[in-house]
């Protein structure tokens, strides 16, 4: 039955290549398909198997000038973007949903193929977020609102919330299609163009979303999507002197170049969703099955390839063993394979250098004295497959415990005290997430205040959701994206006080 599935869905997608016209490959500027200037092009792998699906025209400086041209162009006073009625802005929005709702399967396939993330999670849970966070903005378009403010003297005070206006937006391959929508939600709700960069590994789904876009009839200019590499493309946004504003989620190294070309620049504003060593606390009174569970799926989900993924299991002395024995039983059973068939959990790693990388810590990990419990070697002759790997004895130090894997590699650490464990944990460059696993809420709430991190999952892990803001402190970012104070990001408030010429009377 699987096999019979797989067949009719590879089937499905190749006659959709066929179809898809191959100017969707191409940069997407001004609501037109264009070669880069260079003329340059690149190959995107399908990491399952090292193959290249197809060539992607490939963006530098040049084309970034002409697409942030574009997006000035757009945003032009009097433009029809700018004319165009709040409600409008959001009804486009809802549009886009609708049409990416309509192609779920066939995006779906699409980042399977280019990221390897097994299909059944790109369809049931990268695609369904992507349509409520476009519908979430959407509703906002015309909801987000200035005050008026009492100041003293005969004023009438009130704040616009602007559009910051041309927005460099620079995301990464681990969600393509979800980052691309948390991206485009809140810029365009609020009336900013945008030039995006999409990772050079997974171009194709936010291509293909262009495509979409100009559908459902978003003005020209008001969208421009470049594939590109980072160092070129991605560095020209970053140090663009008409770009108004960058938000970027990567690694924390970037991050770093990003907020200095902002400084070297025009001071452009920057937000920026980074790395992460997030903490997940067992203590000994939690449901042992359910965090077992949840400590798996919060390390090893989306290949491990997640900026808040529980990368630091600590585990309470005495249920320590158990939990452990627990875990490489469950990362054993953990089904890694083709990502195309329904039963796999765990697909490739996105490419060679992640998969090197990765393969690399596992080695550190050993040498430094960790347990290597299960896994730490490669789990397929072809494409970049690395077994589930659990390692035990991890101490604070190792360079597993602290720098960010990015991979299916867990480290379980054992603590005594809720103090200990607290303090261990909050030692970190980074503050993205944790979570505590208990069935007393008064640990619960000690634990969950004490935690430096911008999110904080109790008895759950990688619940999210696009009215819910998310973000870090210290290297983890600046900012918050979705929710209300998503919205923040893209709007500059103007304070307009206005005389009341006509009256020399104060009206109360
Ligand atoms: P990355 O280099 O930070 O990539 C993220 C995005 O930034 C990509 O679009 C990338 O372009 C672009 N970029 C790279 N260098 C740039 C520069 N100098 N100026 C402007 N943009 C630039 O991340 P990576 O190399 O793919 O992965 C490395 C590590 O980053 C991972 O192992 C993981 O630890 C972390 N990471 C975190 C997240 C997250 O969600 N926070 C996501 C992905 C990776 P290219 O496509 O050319 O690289
Ligand atoms: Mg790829």
């Amino acid at each position: 039955m699987y096999k019979f599935i797989m067949c009719i869905m590879c089937i499905h997608l190749y006659v959709l290549c066929l179809h898809t016209p191959f100017s969707v490959f191409q940069l997407f500027i001004n609501n037109q398909w264009q070669d880069a200037v260079s003329g340059k092009t690149f190959p995107t792998i399908n990491p399952a198997t090292g193959e290249v699906i197809c060539q992607v025209s490939e963006a530098d400086q040049t084309d970034v000038d002409k697409a942030v041209k574009a997006a000035r162009d757009a945003f032009k006073l009097g433009s029809p973007w700018r004319r165009m009625d709040a409600s409008h802005r959001g009804l486009l929005l809802n549009r886009l949903a609708d049409a990416i709702e309509r192609d779920s399967a066939y995006l779906a396939e699409l980042e399977t193929l280019d990221n390897g993330k097994p299909y059944a999670v790109a369809y049931m849970v990268d695609l369904p977020n992507v349509v409520k966070c476009l519908r979430y903005y959407a509703g906002w378009a015309d909801k987000w609102e200035g005050k008026t403010i009492p100041i003293d003297g005969d004023f009438f005070c009130y704040t616009r919330h602007e559009p910051v206006g041309v927005c460099g937006q620079i995301i990464p391959w681990n969600f393509p299609l979800l980052m691309q929508a948390w991206k485009l939600g809140p810029a365009l709700a609020t009336g900013n163009t945008v030039v995006m960069k999409v990772a050079e590994q997974t171009p194709l789904t936010a291509l293909y979303v262009a495509s979409l876009i100009k559908e459902v009839g978003f003005p020209e200019g008001v969208v421009n999507i470049l594939a590109g590499m980072g160092p070129t493309a991605g560095a020209a946004i970053a140090k663009h002197m008409d770009v108004d504003k960058v938000a970027f989620t990567g690694s924390t190294e970037v991050g770093h170049l990003i907020q200095q070309a902002s400084g070297s620049s025009n001071l452009k504003k920057v937000t920026l969703e980074l790395g992460g060593k997030s903490p997940n606390i067992i203590m000994s009174d939690a449901d042992m099955a359910d965090a077992v569970e949840q400590a798996h799926f919060a390390l090893f989900f989306n290949q491990g390839q997640c900026c808040c993924a529980g990368s630091r299991t600590y585990v309470q002395a005495d249920v320590y063993d158990e939990f452990v024995e627990r875990s490489v039983e469950r990362a054993n059973r953990r089904v890694v394979g083709n990502p195309f068939d329904l039963k796999t959990e765990q697909g490739p790693q996105v490419d060679q250098e992640q998969f090197n990388k990765i393969l690399g810590y596992i080695s550190s990990g050993k040498r430094e004295g960790a347990k290597l419990m299960c896994g730490g070697g490669v789990a397929a002759d072809r494409g970049y497959f690395i077994q589930p790997t659990v390692f035990g004895d991890v101490q604070d130090n190792m360079t597993i415990a602290r720098e960010e894997i990015f991979g299916p590699v867990m480290q379980i650490l054992k603590f005594k005290t809720i103090e200990e464990v607290v303090e261990r944990a909050n030692d970190t460059k980074y503050g993205l997430a944790a979570a505590v696993f208990t069935k007393d809420i008064d640990k619960a709430n000690y634990v969950s205040n004490a935690l430096r991190a911008g999110t904080v999952w109790i008895n759950c892990y990688d619940v999210f959701g696009a009215q819910a803001p998310f973000g870090g402190y210290k290297a983890s970012g600046n900012g918050r994206e979705l929710g209300e104070y998503g919205l923040e990001n893209y709007t500059e408030v103007k304070t307009v006080r206005n005389t009341h010429t006509h009256s020399n009377r104060r009206i109360p």
